[in-house]
């Protein structure tokens, strides 16, 4: 079992356990609020590299809606002020 750890005051601590239906993020393009299937995430790799787009904005990216997926790349890395020397 996993779970998230946080303290709501000296006083109090909240454990949290990660379950498949309480793992939620935000869609970077629209910040739609989604549940997020980590087994899935966890498959790519890389936890907090990963991006997970709602199910609109990913059909929008499946139809070219955005353009060329290398230039929708340079629009998170823009969104987010990652590191452009990679
Ligand atoms: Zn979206």
């Amino acid at each position: 079992m996993f779970y998230v750890k946080e303290n709501v005051n000296d006083a109090l601590e909240m454990k949290i356990e990660i379950s498949d239906e309480n793992v939620y993020t935000t869609c970077p393009v629209c910040l739609k609020e989604i549940s997020v299937d980590l087994s899935e995430v966890l498959k790519d790799g890389d936890l907090f590299a990963t991006s997970v787009l709602c199910s609109k904005c990913s059909r929008k990216l499946k139809n070219g809606e955005f353009g060329e997926a290398h230039k929708f790349h340079d629009f998170l890395s823009k969104l987010y002020g990652e590191d452009e020397d990679e």
